[in-house]
C-alpha cells in the first residue's frame, strides 16, 4: 500500500485544490462539481485559532474534530486525495495553512464554495490572491435561499420582518401547500397553539433521543481534545452527537418518528434536567452540513401527510428551519461586517463569571448554563428567555454575548449565532431580528418551567431578600429605556405597567439593580481561559 508521501510524489500537478472547511462536510456540495481524482487534491485544516479566539467549550471543538476527521476518512475510502492538517500540527490560522499549502501544492486554482463566516472569506480570498492563484469561489447550495434573493426580498422594504420572508420560502419551495397553493389548513402560522407548558406534573415517557455511542475514531478526538485544551469549559463524557451523515439521518428519522408530534406544543416549555424534551438535535448535522435543510423540511413535511404529526407541530418546526434559519442567514450576509459593532443598547456591562461556571442561586441559570457546559446544547426558549434575557435585562455589552454563545454550543457558527445573539436576543440590531426587545420577568420562566418552584427567589418580587434578580432587572430596563420603548407600539402595554410605579418604588428598583450588578462584576470573566 502506497503511503500519502510517495502518491503525492508519483502525482502529476495539481489542477484544483478543493478546499474544504468544518462547516462545510456535503460530499454532494458544488465543491466537488467537476472533480477529478487524478488531478484534484482536496485541503481540509484543523486550525488553533478556531479554537482559541473565543475559548471554545470541549464538546464544540469536539463535534468540530470528529465530524471532519470522519468526513476526511469517507473521502479517502473512496481513494481521494485528501490533504488533511490534524491540529497536532500546530496550524495556526485557516489562512496561514492555506498559504503552505499553496506554497506545497502550487495548483492551478483553487476551488471553495464560499465560507460561511465573514472574516473566513476575506482572508482565504485575500491568501488567494496573494499567491496569484485563481480563485473558484462557488455559492453555498445548501441554502434554500441566495443572497441575492434575500437582497430582492429586503429591497425597499423599512422593515425586515421573518413572517413575510417565511411565505415567500413556503410559495418557492412549494412547502405545507394545498392544491390551490394556500397555506395547508388555512393558516400560515400556528404560534398559538405551540406555546405550552408542562404544568406541574412535569413532562412524562418523552422517547430519548438517538444517541451515537463515540466509536474509535471519535474517541481518538475526545482525548486529544481533552490533552490539548484542559484549560477550556465543557465536559465530554456524555460526548453523543451524530458525527457522520449516516448517524445524522438517523438522529434525523428518530425525531420524526418520536418526538415532531409534540415539537410544537412544548417547543418554548423547560425542565429542570431536561435538556432534550421535543427538540431535535440536528442544529449541529444541519450547520456542518451532514443534513440538508430541504431533505429535513420534506421528511417533516411527509410525517404530517401521512397522518403521523399534527399540522401545527410540523409547521411550527418547518418554520424554524425554512423560516428563521434561512432568515437570520440572510440577515447576516446582509448586514456584514458593520452588524457585529451594533449596540443599540449601548449596553456595557461585563459577563458575569457565572457563565463559565454554571454556579448560582438562580435555578433557571443554574440549569442552562449548566447543561451548556456539559452538553453543549440548549434549547431555544433557554438561550432566548435565560441566559440571553439575563444579559439583556443587565445590560451585557453585546460583543461579550456573542463570543460566550459562539464558544458554548456544538452548533455555533457566527452566521447563524450573531444574528439571534445580537439581534434577536440582545435587540442590540434596533429592531431588525425582532419587532421588540424580548423582555420579561422571572414570572414568565415561572410559567414555562419548573425552575422557580425549586429557587431561593420569588419570580413575582422585584426587591427585597427574596427578589427575583430577573423581575428586578426587567422592572430596571423598562427604567432606564422607558423614552425609547415607548415608541415601540409593541411595547406599549409594558411601558404602560411602568407608569403604575411611584417615584420611590422606582428608586427602590434602580437602588436593587445597582446592587445586583455591583455583585456580578466581582466574579471572574471566561475569557482567561483562552489558551
Ligand atoms: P429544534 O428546536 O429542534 O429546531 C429545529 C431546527 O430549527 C434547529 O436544528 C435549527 O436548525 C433551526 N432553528 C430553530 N430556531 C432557529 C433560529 N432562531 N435560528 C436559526 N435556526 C433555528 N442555532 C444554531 O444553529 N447555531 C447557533 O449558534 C445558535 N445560536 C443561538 C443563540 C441565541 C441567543 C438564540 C436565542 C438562538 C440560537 N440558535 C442557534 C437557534 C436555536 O436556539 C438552535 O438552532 C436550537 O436550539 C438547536 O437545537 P435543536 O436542533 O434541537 O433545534
Ligand atoms: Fe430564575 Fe427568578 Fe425563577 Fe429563580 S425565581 S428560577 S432566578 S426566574
Amino acid at each position: 500500500m502506497p503511503t500519502q508521501s510517495t502518491v503525492e510524489s508519483s502525482r502529476q500537478p495539481v489542477r484544483h485544490l478543493i478546499v474544504i472547511l468544518g462547516d462545510q462536510l456535503d460530499r454532494h456540495s458544488p465543491a466537488f462539481h467537476g472533480f477529478d481524482s487524478e488531478r484534484d487534491i482536496v485541503w481540509m485544516a484543523e486550525v488553533i485559532e478556531e479554537s482559541t479566539k473565543v475559548p471554545v467549550s470541549l464538546p464544540r471543538i469536539a463535534i468540530f474534530l470528529a465530524c471532519m476527521r470522519h468526513f476526511r476518512d469517507a473521502l479517502r475510502s473512496e481513494r481521494i486525495h485528501v490533504d488533511y492538517r490534524e491540529i497536532s500540527l500546530g496550524e495556526s490560522s485557516l489562512a496561514d495553512a492555506l498559504k503552505s499549502a499553496l506554497q506545497c501544492h502550487q495548483p492551478a486554482k483553487v476551488v471553495m464554495v464560499e465560507p460561511g463566516e465573514w472574516s473566513v472569506r476575506e482572508s482565504l480570498r485575500a491568501v488567494v490572491a496573494r499567491h496569484s492563484v485563481l480563485l473558484d469561489e462557488r455559492a453555498d447550495d445548501h441554502f434554500l435561499c441566495s443572497h441575492r434573493e434575500f437582497a430582492d426580498h429586503a429591497r425597499g422594504r423599512k422593515q425586515l420582518r421573518m413572517e413575510f420572508f417565511y411565505r415567500e420560502m413556503r410559495r418557492k419551495h412549494q412547502i405545507l401547500l394545498d392544491r390551490d397553493g394556500k397555506p395547508e389548513g388555512g393558516d400560515w402560522n400556528y404560534d398559538a397553539e405551540n406555546r405550552g407548558s408542562f404544568g406541574k406534573a412535569g413532562p412524562s415517557d418523552i422517547p430519548s433521543p438517538a444517541r451515537f455511542a463515540p466509536n474509535p475514531l471519535t474517541a481518538q478526538v475526545i482525548a486529544e481534545v481533552q490533552r490539548r485544551f484542559p484549560q477550556h469549559v465543557g465536559k465530554l463524557d456524555r460526548f453523543d452527537w451524530p458525527v457522520t451523515r449516516d448517524q445524522a439521518l438517523i438522529a434525523l428519522q428518530d425525531f420524526i418518528d418520536h418526538r415532531l408530534s409534540h415539537f410544537g406544543e412544548y417547543q418554548d416549555a423547560m425542565w429542570t434536567r431536561e435538556p432534550w424534551l421535543y427538540h431535535s438535535r440536528i442544529s449541529a448535522a444541519l450547520n456542518l452540513k451532514l443534513l440538508n435543510p430541504l431533505e429535513v423540511i420534506r421528511a417533516a413535511e411527509l410525517a404530517y401527510r401521512s397522518g403521523r404529526a399534527p399540522l401545527a407541530a410540523t409547521e411550527g418546526f418547518i418554520r424554524q428551519i425554512l423560516g428563521w434559519r434561512e432568515y437570520v442567514r440572510g440577515v447576516y450576509w446582509h448586514l456584514m461586517p458593520g452588524y457585529l459593532d451594533r449596540n443599540a443598547m449601548r449596553a456595557s456591562e461585563p459577563l458575569p463569571g457565572l457563565f463559565w461556571t454554571a454556579e448560582t442561586d438562580m435555578q433557571c441559570l443554574a440549569d442552562s448554563i449548566g447543561q451548556t457546559l456539559e452538553l453543549g446544547y440548549a434549547h431555544h426558549i433557554q438561550r432566548l428567555m435565560v441566559t440571553g434575557l439575563f444579559c439583556l435585562l443587565l445590560g451585557v455589552d453585546p460583543k461579550e454575548v456573542h463570543a460566550w454563545y459562539l464558544s458554548v454550543y456544538v452548533d455555533a457558527v457566527e452566521w447563524v449565532e450573531l444574528p439571534n445573539t445580537l439581534g434577536m436576543s440582545q435587540y442590540a440590531d434596533g429592531g431588525v431580528m425582532a419587532s421588540k426587545p424580548y423582555i420579561a420577568s422571572g414570572r414568565y420562566i415561572d410559567k414555562m418551567s419548573n425552575y422557580c418552584c425549586q429557587c431561593r427567589y420569588k419570580p413575582a418580587e422585584a426587591t427585597g431578600k427574596a427578589a427575583c434578580p430577573f423581575t428586578t432587572l426587567y422592572w430596571d430596563f423598562l427604567i432606564r429605556h422607558e423614552l425609547e420603548l415607548s415608541s415601540n407600539p409593541r411595547m406599549v402595554m409594558q411601558v404602560r405597567n411602568l407608569a403604575r410605579l411611584t417615584e420611590a418604588r422606582r428608586a427602590e428598583i434602580i437602588s436593587a439593580a445597582r446592587e445586583l450588578r455591583q455583585s456580578l462584576r466581582v466574579q471572574v470573566n471566561g475569557s482567561n481561559l483562552s489558551t
